[in-house]
């Protein structure tokens, strides 16, 4: 059950409208992000500004230094809090992107969260878009979504087609191609991702998951400002693996597919070469269709233990019930007390 406080909101009529008198928590991981990180911070902290005087939102920034090997959490902590509160979450190791965001969701405090990657690829003049979804639209889940793929391979595009085409197979919900992990979550649909259990976590499908009044919008990728991104093939066959098992049985029923299908044509064979030698007297083929009979078989049969494997796997982990992540340190700057009034002033527009 998600707590959905009986307030009525300020700037609208619409009974379906979130509650603007909460803020939003802006929740960015970082993993060796020393270099661009008070830029990032100083463009998040003007649409800050901007939203607190057209909105009266209280604004709050989380970064969670995932374990990051150079001094992203040092550089992190030196960042003024002005128009906003600044959390700074240190991972105790590196966890992955999906744990850092767990953190940051764990820690936000605001009611709505919003997720934005820390490598200034998730443009900050976006943010004013999606919350305008968010408070005037009354949308509970905004999410945006690759304007174009051109840029990127042939292969690449195809692999993520193939990938979503397989994870929303006969799948009740859709998961929506191209979404990022740039969204907002108003404060109830952040509410119902918090109480997902699962420790194998797809932010991208449970997003979708949780349901509510979901909308897209469009944007183009800025490039990365600093650095190589940390995905390459394997660690992105890795997530996929992740997604779909976390999502869907689809591999499992091509599984079941796949043996009836080679079931029924092993029938058929076995038939027709009776039917052939009953009826012909002919003699029965050799080694040859055996060996590849046996080799298509055994090959399918391995592939689909793995199959299975992998959601074992998957249980073997939740069920072991580790924590996703620990915490080595946590600081809070808050705005109040940082912000000089005369300075905020002096740097609004
Ligand atoms: N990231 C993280 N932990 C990791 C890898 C990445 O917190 O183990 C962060 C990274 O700092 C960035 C975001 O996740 O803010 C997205 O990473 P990246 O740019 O490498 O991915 P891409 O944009 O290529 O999908
Ligand atoms: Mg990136």
């Amino acid at each position: 059950m998600t707590k959905t406080p009986a307030k009525t909101t300020k700037t609208s009529t619409l009974t379906a409208k979130p509650q603007s008198d909460y803020g939003l928590s802006i929740v960015v991981p970082v993993f060796n992000e020393a270099k661009g990180l008070s830029g990032l911070h100083e463009r998040i902290a003007e649409v800050a500004r901007f939203l607190h005087s057209k909105y009266e939102l209280a604004i709050e920034v989380i970064y969670v230094d995932d374990g990051s090997a150079d001094d992203t959490s040092h550089v992190a902590r030196g960042l003024p809090a002005i128009s906003l509160d600044v959390q700074v979450v240190t991972l105790s190791r590196n966890f992955g992107k999906e744990a850092a965001l767990l953190a940051g969701l764990d820690h936000a405090r605001l009611g709505a969260v919003m997720f934005m990657d820390g490598d200034g690829q998730h443009p900050p003049s976006l943010i004013e878009t999606l919350v305008k979804r968010w408070l005037e639209d009354g949308y509970d889940v905004v999410y945006t979504a690759k304007a174009h793929r051109e840029n990127e391979s042939w292969a690449r595009r195809t692999m993520v087609h193939w990938f979503y085409w397989l994870l929303n197979w006969r799948a009740r919900l859709k998961i929506p191609e191209d979404a990022g992990d740039f969204r907002l979550l108003s404060p109830r649909a952040a509410d119902a991702l918090r109480q997902m259990p699962e420790r194998n976590r797809f932010f991208k499908g449970l997003s979708s998951w949780i349901g509510f009044r979901q909308v897209r919008v469009d944007y183009e990728p800025a490039a990365r400002e600093h650095g190589v991104t940390t995905w390459n093939f394997w660690s992105l066959l890795g997530l996929s693996i992740e997604g779909l098992t976390s999502f869907s049985v689809a591999p499992l029923r091509v599984a079941s597919l796949l043996g009836v299908v080679m079931a029924a044509s092993a029938l058929f064979f076995g038939l027709w070469i009776v039917g052939e030698t009953v009826l012909f007297g002919e003699d029965v083929p050799g080694y040859p269709s055996l060996v590849v009979g046996l080799m298509v078989l055994g090959g399918v049969q391995l592939m689909m233990i793995g199959v299975l494997g992998e959601y074992i796997g998957k249980l073997l982990s939740e069920i072991k019930g580790r924590p996703v992540y620990f915490v080595a340190d946590h600081a809070l700057k808050s705005a109040d007390e940082a912000e000089a009034p005369a300075a905020a002033t002096d740097r609004s527009e």
